[in-house]
């Protein structure tokens, strides 16, 4: 048990070997067009396509109602079987060519600024953005741009930067995002493991690579900025600081493949990994491929199961409940655990030479030698908190999630704003850490939530 601030994931099964492999062009793509899917955010998109349609993957599906004009490709060659408020349907007719991206270009860097941004739109690269750029004014308040290359959670300890195999591609994304981003100051964010990858003279003439804690949730945005720019990305009023712009290191991989290479924006790299995913590691995935296909073609038999499929990560994901799911933009991981309801007998007396407890009688604490299993159960029932402190220990941010819990249970939440729960960054490392299998985390989030109300409440009598 070393927790000040942190954790240190170590041999969990199911963890992603460092390998890209692609999956198979579905036989239907889904592109929901509701607030949960592709279409939820500004500007709105209306679709250049009708049912019965024939569309070539790269082909422009649906575009943006304003300007400047925002392009979003179909995933696959096929025919349109469905489109209407919920979505777009296409049946696919299995091939794998695509219609390259028009205007791209090996060197988008000799582009005037103006055009290169048009390219981003037209090859809705823009949209990997996590914000709203309509012109070249918006992008000039980013001054620090952060490449988000940090790994370190339960499944994702062996990810390696030259996982695409192509060498200059990074670098070319680089130069990319340096014409569209001119006066910003680039920053990647890197564990140790992986620095070599970024100490080249041609990535660190236009960018600074800083080493970052080799422990979960070193990645979570907030975190990162904090350590890279040493500045709140959202204030604890949750505004969002504009002058910095978060970005993942597989994006700009995505943004230099598009512009650079011309391949359209028609799939994700996702990491599918877990116990249930039969070669965990990086798949290529059309945007649209139901979560069924990958059930079909990566996860392992339900003898072995059943299992539980994570949208993101282990601690943090939401499990997909729908058969209409499907990949879209937004997805980086999946995660897939065994769905393990029924309570364990005489759980308390079994060595645990698999099991990641705090209760310190599992025999993995002291002999970590066989891979930790992951599952849904949270193998024992809630019990009063015996003031351990683990929670306090290990909360990344330097909170104290029992306290805070404390005041909540007490329906006097205001009170626990003094230990500042709106620094929360909803991590789910107290709950991990536990040893009475209390879900803090929540209780956490609910005081955060009360002080935003709060604030507003404030205001808005202002
Ligand atoms: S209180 Fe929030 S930030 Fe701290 S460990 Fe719990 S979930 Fe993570
Ligand atoms: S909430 Fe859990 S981890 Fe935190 S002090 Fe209580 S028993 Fe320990």
């Amino acid at each position: 048990m070393k927790f000040p601030g942190g954790y240190k994931f170590k041999n969990f099964e199911g963890m992603a070997e460092p390998i890209l492999r692609e999956l198979p062009v579905p036989e239907t793509v889904f592109i929901p067009l509701n607030e949960k899917g592709l279409i939820n955010q500004t500007p709105t998109f209306t679709p250049s396509i009708e049912k019965g349609d024939t569309v070539r993957a790269g082909e422009r599906l649906l575009q943006s109602d304003s300007e400047p004009l925002i392009s979003i490709a179909s995933p696959v060659n096929g025919t349109v079987t469905g489109c209407d408020e919920d979505g777009i349907t296409i049946s696919s007719d299995g091939t794998e060519g695509f219609e390259p991206v028009e205007g791209h270009t090996r060197a988008p860097w000799h582009l005037g600024r103006e055009d290169a941004f048009n390219l981003s739109c037209s090859s809705g690269c823009i949209l990997l953005f996590n914000d709203s750029f309509s012109s070249l004014s918006d992008l000039d308040r980013v001054k620090h741009i952060i490449i988000n290359a940090v790994h370190n959670s339960p499944l994702n300890q062996s990810w390696s930067p030259g996982i695409t195999g192509d060498p200059n591609i990074f670098y070319d994304g680089i130069r990319t995002l340096k014409v569209l981003f001119p006066e910003s100051e680039i920053i990647i964010a890197v564990n140790k493991r992986n620095m070599k990858f970024f100490n080249t003279p041609e990535i660190k003439e236009h960018a600074s690579a800083v080493i970052l804690s080799g422990r979960y949730p070193q990645e979570h945005p907030e975190l990162l900025s904090r350590d890279t720019v040493h500045k709140r990305l959202v204030s604890p009023e949750g505004v969002y600081d504009s002058s910095i712009l978060l970005i993942q290191f597989l994006d700009v991989i995505r943004i230099a493949e598009t512009m650079t290479r011309g391949r359209p924006f028609i799939d994700r790299i996702l990491m599918i990994a877990g116990p249930g995913v039969s070669r965990p590691g990086w798949y290529r995935v059309r945007i649209g491929t139901p979560f069924e296909a990958i059930r079909h073609h990566l996860l392992k038999s339900d003898d072995y199961g059943p299992w539980r499929i994570v949208r993101g990560g282990i601690l943090t994901g939401e499990s997909v409940v729908s058969p209409d799911a499907s990949v879209q933009p937004a997805d980086t991981e999946i995660s897939v655990i065994r769905e393990y309801a029924v309570r364990d007998l005489y759980r308390f007396i079994n060595p645990g030479f698999t099991y990641d407890s705090y209760s310190r009688t599992t025999a993995a604490e002291y002999i970590p030698l066989l891979p930790k299993q992951l599952d849904s159960n949270v193998h024992g029932g809630v019990r009063p908190c015996v003031q351990c402190n683990y929670c306090d220990e290990v909360c990344p941010v330097g909170i104290y999630p029992h306290l805070i819990r404390k005041y909540v249970v007490a329906d006097r939440a205001d009170e626990s704003f003094r230990f500042r729960p709106y620094d929360c960054i909803e991590c789910g490392l107290c709950d991990y850490v536990c040893p009475s299998k209390i879900d803090i985390a929540s209780d956490v989030v609910k005081a955060k939530e009360e002080y935003h109300t709060r604030r507003r409440e404030i205001e808005i009598s202002d």
